[in-house]
This record gives structure tokens, sequence and C-alpha cells, in this order.
């Protein structure tokens, strides 16, 4: 599977990435991170899944997750011959182990969050980390945390909101991170959890999209069309409306693939939402953070070309001192440098005005 999340950056990146590694330049492109916030069985969880195109999360109609989960994707070189078998994850807490099986890696995820939360939906700010290998994900860190709840149950404490409210709080307010702020469609968005706290976060509104889920299971007569279009909370990002897989279609072990196309025949099917295919499905949320991301690189690169440039004096001073001797290793180092600095130049202005890299695909 392709992970959608990224896909019209990725290239991008690549590029920039392969030359600096050419010139044996230590720059690269910090990608902001991603967080998921709101309220218990929201569907966060099932978002994040969705965006990074597999299944390994757990997920369900119970408190889930219950560590923060701080989900690291690394992109891998592609081998020429053979398919996208070479994806995999290892974990923090077990160094060295490759886990080629997905549902291993969630069936890990959930017997590590009960060595530290126990098994009775104790919850626990200390992180699980999560790398992911393959060749289909862009370097990006995507964080899922507890949601949000009021009453506590099992194991947990009288103030089991307030904890988790400080936990979530500690990622989001960090002013480089992308709030994926997620509500269901089948509760009041002026109750809103994941708004409220984003709201206190980030004010603004410059890095929160508005995720609605479960537009498939609002009340009969009612639908999502004047929430989406940012008519009953205005958002500055605005909101992306989303079908993920039901807690019957997760026992069925429904796809990923199959969740998808299931997702795009709704919006098809119902004529409220037309005209919004821009505020419609995985996919566009996905392209929405590749525009957000685009912007940040756009952001960063003048940064970038400052670094180069420095670079490149250092360099050519060091060719000057060796007289006649083009072939020399400084020589291509200078060279180099120059290519990757006219290339900051053009991404630069390719980004500028029109949006073209992140929107056409
Ligand atoms: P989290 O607690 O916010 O991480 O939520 P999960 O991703 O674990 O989802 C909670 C429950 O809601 C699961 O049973 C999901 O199958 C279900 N769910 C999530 N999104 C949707 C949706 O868009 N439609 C439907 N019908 N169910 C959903
Ligand atoms: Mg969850």
């Amino acid at each position: 599977a392709t992970a959608p999340l990224g896909s019209s950056v990725i290239s991008l990146v690549n590029r920039l990435q392969d030359i600096f590694a050419r010139v044996g330049s230590q720059s690269t492109i910090d990608l902001p991170q991603v967080a998921v916030v709101g309220s218990q069985s929201s569907g966060k969880s099932s978002v994040l899944e969705a965006l990074v195109g597999r299944d390994f999360l757990p997920r369900g109609n119970d408190i889930c997750t219950r560590r923060p989960l701080v989900l690291q994707l690394v992109q891998t070189k592609r081998k020429p011959n053979l398919d996208n078998n070479d994806e995999y994850g290892e974990f923090l807490h077990l160094p060295g182990r490759k886990f080629h099986d997905f549902s291993e890696i969630r069936r890990e995820i959930q017997a590590e969050t009960d060595r530290e939360a126990g098994g009775n939906k104790g919850v626990s700010d200390k992180q699980i980390r999560l790398k992911i290998f393959s060749p289909n994900v862009l370097d990006i860190t995507l964080v899922d945390l507890p949601g949000i709840t009021k009453v506590p149950v099992g194991d947990q404490p009288s103030d089991i909101e307030a904890r988790i409210r400080t936990m979530i709080m500690s990622y989001i307010k960090t002013p480089t991170c992308l709030i994926l702020a997620v509500t269901p469609a089948n509760s009041d968005l002026a109750n809103s959890d994941a708004l409220q706290m984003a709201g206190i976060a980030d004010p603004d509104g410059n890095r929160t999209i508005g995720v609605i889920t479960k537009l498939d299971i609002m009340d009969r007569g009612t639908d999502a069309r004047n929430l989406l279009l940012g008519k009953v909370i205005p958002l500055r990002l605005g909101y992306v409306g989303v079908v993920n897989r039901s807690q019957e279609d997760i026992q069925m072990n429904r796809s990923i693939k199959d969740a998808l196309v299931a997702e795009e025949n709704f919006f098809r099917n119902r004529p409220v939402y037309n005209g919004l295919a821009d505020s419609c499905g995985v996919p566009q949320l996905a392209k929405k953070l590749n525009q957000i991301l685009a912007q940040h690189i756009k952001a960063v690169l003048p940064g970038l070309r400052a670094r180069i440039s420095t670079s490149l004096v250092a360099v050519a001073k060091e060719h000057a001192s060796y007289g006649e001797i083009t072939e020399s290793k400084a020589g291509q180092g200078a060279l180099l440098l120059n290519i990757l600095s006219k290339y900051c130049e053009a991404f630069s202005s390719m980004l500028e005005g029109k949006n073209e890299m992140s929107t056409s695909e």
C-alpha cells in the first residue's frame, strides 16, 4: 500500500536530500510533527492509520490508546526489483527486532501499554516510540494520543481528565506541531474537546486542521455540510470530513483499501456533499497536510540556502588553495554546492505565488 500522506511532497524532499547527501552536507529538512487531539473514541487512531495507509494501531469503542505513541516514519531507499515488502517497524524498547507483520506491531503496542499502564484502563504519559521504515513514506513524526475522558473507569485516578489534558497540551503547545482536531459528526461541534484544546494551543488557528469523523452515523436528517464549510465554528485551515471503519468493519478485518473505496462511494452517493470535494475524504486530508508541509519547506528554504552558501564559500577557499587541480574533491564539492544552491532557489520560486507543487497530482 502506498501512503497517501506526503506522497506529493516526497519527491520534492527526496530531490533536495539526495543532493545534500552528495555534497556531504548535514543540512536536512525537518518536517513538523503532527498530533491528533480529541475525545476518546472520536476516531483519532483511525484517522492516523488511514493517513499512513497501514493497519497497526489499536482501535476500538473503549479506551485503546493509553500511552502517547510517537510514530516516526523513516523513508528507506526503494529497491528496484522488490515489491513493497521491505516495510517494517522497530520499537525503541525492543532495539534490533524488526516487525514485518503489522498486526504484530499492534499486539506489541497493546502489550507495552499494559506493561506500563496496567491491564485495567490505566493511562500513562510515558511514550511508546515506534519507527516505521518504508520506501513509501516521508520522514515525519505522527503522535497518537489518549483521548479526553471525563469519568474515571478501571484503574484511572479521579483527576483523569486533567491529567490527559496536560499530557495532550505538552505535545500540541509546540509551535511546530500540526494539530489534527478530531470531532465526531454525531456529537455537537460546540462541545468539541478537540477544538477547545486546539483553540488554547493555537489561538490563531495557523496549525489546526479540523477533522470531522463518523459522517456515516449521523442522526437521520442531519448532515455535516455546514460544519465542513466552517459555518458553525470557523477554522482558518478549514475542515475535512472522513468516514473511517466502524467497529463492525474492525471485527470483520476490513482492509484500509476497501475502506477508502467505501468512503469515496459514500461521498459520491450523497448530493448534500456535492461541491465540497476539497473537504471530503482521507485523500483530501492527506492533500491538505501536503500543502501545509510544502509551505513549511518553503519557509525553511532560505535558512538552508544560507547554510549552503556558507559551505560554498569554505569549499571555494579550499579549492583556491589547491591551485590548478580541477579534478579535486573540493572542486567537485563547490560545483555540487552551486547546483544545490540553484535548486533551492528554483524550489523557492516554484512554491512562491502559485501553490502548484502541492496541488497538482
Ligand atoms: P480514538 O479513541 O479517538 O483513537 O478512536 P478510534 O480510532 O479507536 O475509534 C473509536 C471507534 O469508533 C472504533 O470502534 C472505530 O471503528 C469507530 N470509528 C472511528 N471513525 C469512524 C467513522 O468514521 N465511522 C464509523 N462508523 N465508526 C468510526
Ligand atoms: Mg486512539
